[in-house]
């Protein structure tokens, strides 16, 4: 179980971020904001893949105009996301965003920043300070510029250490101001960058944290990339909200959020959890377009039924154990049981329905109280096996007898 760290918590509309709070999903929209209806429509899709808060970009005077046809719309609270103008960041607090996501930064002139900081205050509504590895070497500044480079050419070490100082600077402006509600955020590209930083700014500061990957790439490396960093941090309880962001449907981010979150139990499963084998030599029927067809048709159902697909009896029922409905496939055939219970032996062209089937009937017992998940180990001593067309039995046969 992982021990989370406690820290300050802030809301955002009607979700919590850190405290007691579970880890809540964000992602970001990848439309223009100002269009209302596309972006809207982003927007539900996103929270109906099970994100918790949406943030979107507002880099014009038009973004922020549409907002409060946005918000109205929206079914999860909405940050806006604001890079160099200050204007912005007033107007979405205007609009009525549930926090603004800024970067003192990029906002040259302090009585700006103090500002928005009053603005919020007075919405009661935070900010997310952030700092990646791009942003935090000095821009106008070359001498100061030239000795962060020296600096930085030491190693990772240095660049945490500045990302630390700069979220250090950050956070004067705002203790300053009295304000607290701020989370803050310190990306890297590098995930081994990210962990380091994250875990130093953790040591660092009690505020909650917005844990991401920055500019990870296409999903193939940008996925794997964001959860090694996010993975980790979460797994040493630090990290409050996260995003993975790779180059693709946003929509993708929020599964692949939620399925880390629920992996490492952080969140419960409100949907099945399928397990499936990674097939090997003894396969004998197509399992993996199986599996993706039984991941599709399980999609409806609301209960967080673990089913099981395996390619075979022979490793298959240890493999499965725990699973509330599974099938062992073998030559043309599958063999179903449901909570250790032998239920159906069916044909490969049947056993996609007979699986929904039973999965949506052992479903509708959890919900009426009749059944309970989980409550019953797949237990089958020894596998029953399905035939071959010669009669031959596909069990291995020990060699000690
Ligand atoms: S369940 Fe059977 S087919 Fe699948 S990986 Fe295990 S041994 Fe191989």
């Amino acid at each position: 179980m992982i021990q989370r760290k406690e820290t300050h918590q802030v809301w955002v509309g009607s979700v919590p971020i850190g405290g007691d709070a579970p880890v809540s999903v964000q992602s970001m929209t990848s439309t223009p904001t100002h269009d209302v209806d596309t972006t809207v429509r982003q927007i539900r899709e996103l929270a109906e893949a099970g994100c918790d808060i949406v943030r979107v970009a507002v880099p014009d005077r038009r973004d922020t105009q549409v907002l409060p046809a946005i918000l109205d719309q929206s079914p999860v609270p909405i940050v806006a996301d604001v890079h160099f103008h200050y204007e912005r960041a007033l107007e979405a607090v205007e609009a009525g965003v549930h926090k603004i996501r800024l970067n003192p930064g990029n906002i040259a002139d302090r009585k700006r920043v103090d500002d928005v900081i009053a603005a919020c205050r007075e919405r009661g509504i935070p900010i997310r300070v952030g700092v990646n590895e791009g942003s935090v070497v000095e821009r106008i500044d070359a001498s100061v510029r030239t000795s962060q480079k020296e600096d930085l050419a030491r190693g990772p070490a240095a660049l945490v250490n500045l990302m630390l100082k700069t979220l250090e600077d950050y956070m004067r402006i705002f203790d300053e101001s009295g304000f607290h509600d701020v989370v803050l955020s310190a990306k890297s590209i590098d995930a081994t960058m990210a962990i380091d930083a994250y875990r130093a700014v953790s040591e660092r500061f009690d505020l909650p944290l917005h844990l991401g990957v920055t500019h990870a790439g296409p999903p193939q490396t940008g996925r794997v990339r964001s959860i090694a960093a996010l993975g980790s941090l979460l797994a040493m309880g630090i990290g409050d909200t996260i995003r993975i962001s790779y180059a693709s449907d946003p929509v993708d981010e929020v599964d692949d959020g939620k399925e880390l979150l629920c992996s490492l139990g952080l969140r419960s499963r409100t949907e099945p959890e399928l397990i499936a084998c990674p097939t090997c030599g003894r396969i004998e029927i197509d399992l993996i377009k199986l599996v993706a067809d039984v991941r599709r048709k399980l999609a409806t159902i609301k209960t967080p039924v673990k089913v099981a697909v395996m390619g075979c009896v022979v490793n298959g029922p240890g493999e499965a154990e725990g699973a509330d409905v599974a099938v062992f496939a073998g030559k043309g055939k599958g063999i179903i049981y449901v909570q250790g219970r032998q239920t159906r032996t069916v044909s490969e062209a049947e056993m996609l329905d007979a699986l929904h089937e039973e999965t949506v009937a052992f479903a509708a017992r959890v919900e009426r109280g009749e059944s309970k998940l989980n409550a019953t180990r797949v237990n089958i001593q020894p596998p029953d096996p399905l035939p071959r067309k010669d009669g031959t039995i596909p069990l291995p046969v020990s060699k000690e007898g």
